[in-house]
């Protein structure tokens, strides 16, 4: 580590070494050599943590007389990321894939490992992500959880159809949406999430206006927000009119008007793009899912998903040249749509929808991030829509931001993410609570 020239008597003690200008503190922690991403830059700093919270952040190089000293020199400290769109139960990978019984656990894991404190969950069976809620608030295991649990979905209604799964609460029209919320709400949800639409790829029965309304009514009237899932230019007027202000996808299936974002922006609505999902697929397609040969990566995707997805047989579906013409155009669509939410300066934050195909837990927020520069975000807006934005939505002030009396969710990348975006795939220290976590141990594979 570098040390500072002599240029004040505050750095240096009689003639003797350099002391810090910190008091000692047996019981700290001091992360010294690296630098910080303050919310705008990239910038030298040492910071101090003490039990769960950072205490000081200070631009010496001096370490200070502390009990431990993590040496992050090359390296730049985050905030932990959140990722607000996410589905902990579901195996990214094809239908039909039976999944090992602990893959739940491996991909809270993962997201934990890539340096992913916090998740929105929006859309697993009650019965296992608000029990792994609990528990993420005393381990080192899962990041953060909030949680929706079940989605609120037409009967028969996308993504579940016809078939009664633990991830689907159906909404029986407006007479039924009261006791849907009600079904969901003994489990003190963070927030609820309706589905508009009617499928991707074969018409379902969808929600109506009269039905969003009452549902909107029955979340806000528990004091909940709503998530809305839309995909269509269509539903996200649907969504605005009745009063929703998050949605959980941005619309792919047909280009925004530029009425329709400035609309979200005047009424500072909060989309979650989810940009990277269309991209996998477009990718997978193509053979040119190359994480999946990246022995970092390796780390964090069961195996048997790896080998699942490198089957052709198993994804004839996205090498078939009708969907790959299919994928391409809604990628095309969403990355417009994007484009113009940034040109309007539309409220976002970073979320993945990871659970679909090809969508790893953990692994894919970095390329939604890449995505959203590609779309016209600067680098620093891009890493705030993973920090200081969701900690903002989630009323949770303390987390986001490198700052005194800060939360102590960390994470520390080799290299400049602001400088080259890549370096969030090198992460090497994560701290939850101000604890480091145990990133080897946490691997789905050696
Ligand atoms: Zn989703």
């Amino acid at each position: 580590m570098r040390r500072l020239l002599c240029l004040s008597f505050i750095f240096w003690g009689c003639g003797g070494d350099p002391i810090s200008s910190l008091p000692p503190c047996p019981d700290c922690t001091a992360l010294v050599g690296g630098k910080i991403f303050d919310g705008t830059t990239t910038k030298p700093a040492l910071v101090l943590l003490s039990g769960n919270t950072i205490q000081a952040v200070v631009e010496e190089e001096v370490p200070p007389d502390v009990g431990t000293i993590v040496d992050l020199s090359g390296q730049t400290l985050l905030p932990g990321f959140f990722d607000l769109h996410v589905h902990v139960y579901t195996p990214p990978t094809e239908d039909g894939f039976t999944p090992p019984a602990n893959l739940a656990r491996l991909q809270l894991q993962a997201f934990l490992r890539n340096g992913v404190t916090g998740i929105g969950d929006l859309g697993s069976p009650s019965e296992g992500i608000f029990p792994d809620r609990a528990e993420s608030q005393r381990n080192l295991i899962f990041p953060r959880i909030w949680a929706a649990g079940p989605m609120l979905t037409a009967e028969g209604g996308h993504p579940c159809g016809q078939e009664a799964l633990p991830v689907c609460q159906p909404v029986r029209g407006i007479a039924d949406a009261e006791q849907a919320v009600q079904a969901i709400e003994a489990e003190q949800p963070d927030f609820y999430k309706l589905i508009i639409e009617p499928g991707w790829r074969s018409p379902l029965p969808t929600v109506d206006a009269d039905t969003v309304m009452a549902i909107y009514s029955a979340a806000t009237t528990r004091n909940r927000p709503l998530w809305a899932h839309v995909t269509r230019a269509s539903d996200l007027d649907l969504a605005l009119d009745v009063g929703v202000r998050r949605l959980a996808h941005l619309p792919f299936r047909d280009l925004l008007s530029e009425a329709q974002a400035l609309r979200l922006a005047q009424t500072n609505t909060v989309v979650v793009p989810t940009i990277g999902y269309l991209d996998a697929l477009d990718r997978l397609g193509r053979g040119e899912l190359t994480e999946l040969d990246d022995p970092l990566v390796a780390k964090d995707v069961h195996p048997r998903v790896r080998a699942d997805l490198q089957d052709p047989a198993r994804i004839a579906r996205y090498l078939d040249p009708v969907t790959k013409t299919a994928v391409a155009e809604v990628l095309s669509n969403v990355r417009q749509n994007l484009s113009l939410l940034v040109l309007n300066k539309v409220s976002i934050v970073a979320g993945t929808d990871a659970g679909n195909v090809a969508n790893f837990h953990g692994v894919s927020l970095r390329r939604e991030l890449a995505l959203y520069v590609e779309a016209g975000l600067t680098p620093a807006e891009a890493l705030k829509s993973a920090t200081a934005e969701p900690a903002r939505l989630l009323g949770r002030p303390d987390l986001g931001n490198i700052v005194p009396t800060a939360t102590a969710d960390l994470v520390a990348v080799e290299g400049d993410p602001l400088l080259d975006l890549s370096a969030l795939g090198r992460v090497t220290h994560v701290w939850k609570g101000g604890a480091e976590v145990d990133r080897a141990s946490l691997a789905a594979s050696p």
